[in-house]
């Protein structure tokens, strides 16, 4: 099929780019991501807020000393694309539910370790 009869989108991780790639992070909720983007998640994790859209990267060695294995290691293993995860509220849009989390989750995306 030729590129041009495809959607392109703006890009929803950086909002800078134009892109026909997508994944689903949750069944119809299609989030589009370029080609950089695809590059940054060879060595981020990154949430996208479904609710507002804002996009988080957390460096992979990070999360893992502070997520050990949690769901993490399955998610390399299904392959890059899966390290993108969809989450229903963020910081921005819903500070008191990430506050309600972070007391089960000891600030696992508190600050960075450097
Ligand atoms: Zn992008
Ligand atoms: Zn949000």
């Amino acid at each position: 099929m030729p590129a041009y009869y495809k959607d392109i989108n703006q890009c929803n991780i950086c909002k800078d780019e134009y892109t026909s790639s997508f994944i689903e992070v949750m069944p119809g909720n299609r989030i589009y991501l370029c080609q950089n983007c695809v590059e940054a998640a060879r060595f981020n994790f990154i949430w996208i807020c479904l609710n507002c859209g804002t996009a988080y990267l957390r460096p992979k060695t990070t999360v893992m000393k502070r997520r050990n294995g949690y769901g993490i290691k399955e998610a390399i293993m299904l392959g890059e694309m899966k390290i993108i995860q969809g989450i229903y509220f963020c910081i921005k849009c819903n500070p008191e539910g990430i506050l309600e989390q972070k007391q089960q989750k000891t600030n696992c995306l508190g600050q960075n370790g450097h």
